[in-house]
Parts: C-alpha cells; structure tokens; sequence
C-alpha cells in the first residue's frame, strides 16, 4: 500500500498544523542497502521540505530495522539482552540501544492510546528488586486495572532498605554507603509518580476505588492525588493469594512481570545496572501486555486490555508497536494504519 504522509513533519510549517489539500508533491524514491523496497520521498509545497516514509517511522536510522520486532518479542519474554543479541544476530550494545529508543516509542505510543480510562477501579502494589547489587534495592510501583489487568503506570527508583544491625549484609550496607554516599530512597515519589500517572487519564470529576495492601503511606499518597474521588480498599498482605483475594489480579501481573521481564527474574543472572533502565524495560512491558498480548489465556485471541477497555479496536502485532514514530502526541500515525494515512486524532474522530 502506497505512504500518504499525514502532515508535514517540519514543526514551523503551516502544512504541519493544517496539510491542505494536496501540500506535497511525490519525490521518487531511494535504495537504502538494508531494505529490499525502494522507500518513497516526498517534498512539501508549502516550506519546501524533503522527507521520505521513513521520516514517520519507528526505524528511521536504524540499523537492521528487520530485526526489530524479534528483539521487542525476545525483550519481553524474559530474554537477556546478551541472549537476545545471539538470537537475532545483533551485538549486545546494538540490543541496548533498540531498547532505548523502543522504550520511546512504546511510552509514547501508550500515552497516545490511553488518553482517556473510563474505568473506575484500579489496583496498586510495589515490586522490589536492586541494581548492581543486592544491597541497592530498588521499588518498581505498578497501577493496573481491575476488570482487563491493564497496565496503567509503571515507574521505579532507588529505595533504602538496612538490614538488621549487627549484620553482614548492614556492614556491606554501611561500607557501600561510606563509599558511595546515603541511598536515596525515592519510595513515596515513585508511588506518588505511578498513581499521578493514572490520574491524569481519568476523565475531569471521575470518582474511582484503589485496592491496594496495608502499607500506610498508599492512604495518604491516595488522599493528596485523588483528594475525595478516592475510596481507598485495603486488604493485608499476607491474606492467602486466592482468586479471592481482592488483590489477585496485582498479585499475577507482578508474578508476570517477574517472568516477562528476566531483570526481574529473582536468583537469575540478569539484573538492572541502573533503575532507569529497568523503567525503560516496564515501557516495553506495558505495551506488550496492553496492546499485543491476550488478557488471559481463556479469552478469545486478540482480546487484550487495551481492546477490553476501547482503547483500540484489536490487539496489535510487534511491527505495529515499533511501525510509526509516536513524537507527534495524538497526532502521531495509528499503529493500525497499514498507508499512514490516518493519525490518533482521525480514529478517534472516525
Ligand atoms: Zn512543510
């Protein structure tokens, strides 16, 4: 199918804003050696600019951009990033930087999707893990829906968590911190970011339930973000892990992040050197389990979070996660347009 470029993309043009009726003008086409089709150039005819298809796409520069969608499955299939460049026949910093840019990508496409939750309750839990070393632990805060386990908001950073005094663990502790200064411990500011996150999408005046375990800050973080909207659920921790359980849903997903995401994976190899990469690994996470994935195995295929809540019309592919760059907020091209042609805001105007 041929690429209608949707608008220009130079941001000080009129045809960025406005595209007129016919604002560009085809401009044959170029060979570039990792591509078997020739990619179509274009020039605006308002401020002169070239462009090609690949100006819109996820890939622009990559360097095997056919490799992509594989990494993305390998990522979020509990894959290393080493494993994962012997498997698609990348190196390692290769790997590390697709991730990166993926992680982009897939935040921004997330945010151009899930603009609006219609929904009104939602569960909150914490994972821990570290970086480094075991010492250094980190929390990994994560909001999901209730009825579809959409995963609403994911963050992570640094917590401070001192072993008993007296103890091998504490002295390694307090020569670590002697080294390298106090650890941070950004606990409440990543709750806090997680559950700002989430309210942002909900509609202006909505009024929603938070389940979420005895831990006594999550009370006060709920009043100071929702304010009265909230009726904050809490259930204990230690109450047996049955369906019944009214945090079961958060329960699982952290079970899956475990099992999706290797860094995560408890006694394995694999582990986050920096807790932002570990954020950048929970991006391409949400956006699997969204969008691509299944929201349970006794579904029918196809039916994922994301479609349950409307916030798509099917579930998506891995190509179509990484297709079109999503830097133009809502104006950004649909995953679901094979030619381009239609932007967030055309769909959901359509
Ligand atoms: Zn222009």
């Amino acid at each position: 199918m041929d690429f209608v470029p949707p608008f220009c993309p130079s941001s000080i043009c009129s045809a960025h804003e406005k595209p007129g009726r016919s604002w560009f003008t085809r401009d044959g086409y170029y060979r570039p050696k990792c591509r078997r089709l020739p990619v179509p150039r274009f020039r605006c005819r308002v401020c002169g600019r070239g462009f090609s298809r690949q100006t819109f796409r996820h890939d622009y520069g990559d360097h095997k951009p056919h490799t992509n969608a594989a990494t993305y499955l390998h990522l979020v299939s509990g894959v290393g990033l080493r494993q994962t460049a012997r498997l698609v026949g990348l190196d390692v910093h290769s790997v590390q930087g697709k991730l990166r840019k993926m992680a982009r990508t897939c935040r921004r496409l997330h945010d151009n999707l899930c603009v609006e939750l219609r929904a009104t309750e939602y569960l909150l839990d914490e994972e821990e893990t570290y970086e480094n070393a075991s010492i250094r632990t980190v929390t990994m805060p994560v909001v999901i829906e209730r009825e579809t386990w959409f995963v609403v908001a994911t963050t992570a950073g640094p917590i401070r968590r001192l072993a008993k005094a007296g103890s091998r663990r504490r002295r390694w502790q307090e020569r670590d911190e002697k080294k390298n200064g106090r650890r941070p411990d950004a606990s409440r500011a990543c709750v806090r970011g997680a559950l700002e996150d989430l309210r942002k999408r909900l509609p202006e005046g909505a009024r929603i339930q938070l389940h979420s375990d005895l831990k006594s800050s999550y009370a006060t973080l709920a009043k100071s973000v929702f304010g009265d909207a909230v009726t904050h659920l809490r259930t204990p921790g230690r109450a047996a892990r049955t369906t019944a359980n009214p945090l079961f849903p958060i329960n699982t997903t952290l079970a899956m992040t475990r099992d999706n995401n290797g860094r995560l994976r408890r006694k394995s190899w694999l582990v986050s050197k920096k807790a932002a990469r570990l954020v950048e690994q929970m991006q391409l996470f949400a956006c699997y389990r969204n969008y691509v994935r299944t929201r349970f195995n006794r579904d029918l295929p196809g039916e994922t979070p994301g479609r349950l809540l409307g916030l798509i019309e099917r579930n998506l592919q891995a190509h179509e996660v990484l297709a079109w760059s999503q830097r133009w907020g809502r104006r950004s091209i649909h995953p679901t347009s094979v030619d381009g042609s239609r932007t967030h805001d055309m769909v959901a105007a359509a």
